[in-house]
């Protein structure tokens, strides 16, 4: 018999960034956030959750930030 499992994302949220500034370009309502979590899968019915990607993006610098480089601010919006 063979078992299929591994890890495999979720739905991606879309994160309301809108009062924060971008601290590399200080644009305001240029950030989004994406979170996406990533399921452990038993023949692709989700199991338990592993951990979860979260990224966010400035539309007008461009510039990309991962959960490492965060602000507290930024924190703070993808617990709400
Ligand atoms: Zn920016």
């Amino acid at each position: 018999m063979i078992l299929f499992f591994g890890i495999r994302p979720g739905k991606t949220i879309n994160i309301d960034l809108k009062q924060i500034k971008c601290p590399h370009c200080n644009q305001n309502n240029s950030l989004f956030g994406e979170s996406t979590p990533n399921f452990f899968h038993l023949f692709w019915i989700p199991i338990f959750r592993v951990s979860t990607t979260q990224v966010i993006h400035c539309d007008y610098c461009k510039k990309g930030y991962y959960k490492e480089e965060f602000t507290e601010e930024m924190k703070a919006a993808f617990e709400r």
